[in-house]
């Protein structure tokens, strides 16, 4: 592995998501890119490398990410046109054209595991040397004090990644933050982070016993967390707090509807 801000692993001329900076590859022999998820700071330098004769193989749903980061970025904004203020620098950087989808892709020495719930199409790569690369899947214990609402869309799709995690054989596990964990480190990770979840689960449930609006909702959530208060931030919220929202609706544990013009959510009242 490449140890960096965003960490990167290398296995037979493939890389796994790479650095901001391409400096750190020379003399490296790279055929292909395996990238986890369309964040730019997880193909910060795909372009240069591509532009170098590398061919970059994305998940399928997070092509449109990779290639375009604009519209990561209009996704955020409902598609509207947020201001530079209000975007986050992960979610900034080269666009990369792609030569092929992961799921269609298989290569001597590396599983793909597809690891959904930060991203829609989020994948983790499993080498042949039993080393799991979970880019975003896991926050490790360490991130939590800077990261206590860690980026997801689903977090119903985050839990059940996180259990495949634990069920499969490797020695290490490489988060794209953080430092390499073992095993038996991975075990106490995952558990933590389940059990994260289900702290900010209660919490929104609780804090929806009575009525509040959705920007209300992410008011309280961020409050209790001691989020850091800016506008990146605050849009990186709004999008989690949805994936929580999201995935309590769907579980019939809330409910949504709308009055006076406003959206309103509320914990179900035999809960
Ligand atoms: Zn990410």
């Amino acid at each position: 592995m490449f140890p960096g801000v965003t960490n990167s692993g290398y296995r037979d001329g493939r890389l796994i998501d790479t650095a901001p900076d391409d400096a750190i590859y020379t003399d490296v022999d790279i055929t292909e890119i395996l990238i986890t998820h369309g964040h730019a700071d997880h193909f910060a330098c795909a372009a240069a490398l591509r532009r170098a004769g590398s061919r970059v193989i994305a998940p399928r749903e997070e092509v449109a990410l990779v290639e375009n980061p604009e519209v990561n970025i209009r996704g955020m904004f409902s598609w509207a046109k947020p201001s530079d203020e209000m975007v986050t620098k992960l979610f900034r950087g080269e666009g990369c054209f792609v030569d092929g989808y992961l799921d269609e892709w298989s290569g001597p020495g590396i599983q793909i595991i597809p690891l959904s719930g930060h991203t829609l199409g989020h994948t983790g790569m499993l080498t042949a040397d039993r080393v799991l690369f979970t880019g975003d899947a896991l926050y490790i214990r360490e991130l939590w004090d800077k990261h206590p609402l860690p980026y997801a869309i689903d977090v119903g799709l985050v839990k059940s990644s996180l259990d495949l995690i634990q069920g499969l054989d490797f020695d290490w596990l490489v988060p794209a933050h953080g430092h390499p964990v073992d095993k038996a480190d991975s075990v106490l990770d995952i558990q933590h982070h389940v059990a994260r979840i289900e702290a900010i689960e209660a919490l929104v449930l609780r804090e929806l016993r009575q009525p509040r609006t959705t920007e209300e909702i992410i008011a309280r959530v961020s409050g209790r967390l001691g989020l850091k208060e800016n506008p990146a931030q605050y849009w990186l919220s709004v999008t989690t707090v949805k994936g929580f929202l999201g995935c309590l609706l769907e579980r019939q544990m809330i409910e949504f509807y709308v009055q006076d013009y406003a959206g309103y959510w509320r914990t179900i009242a035999s809960l």
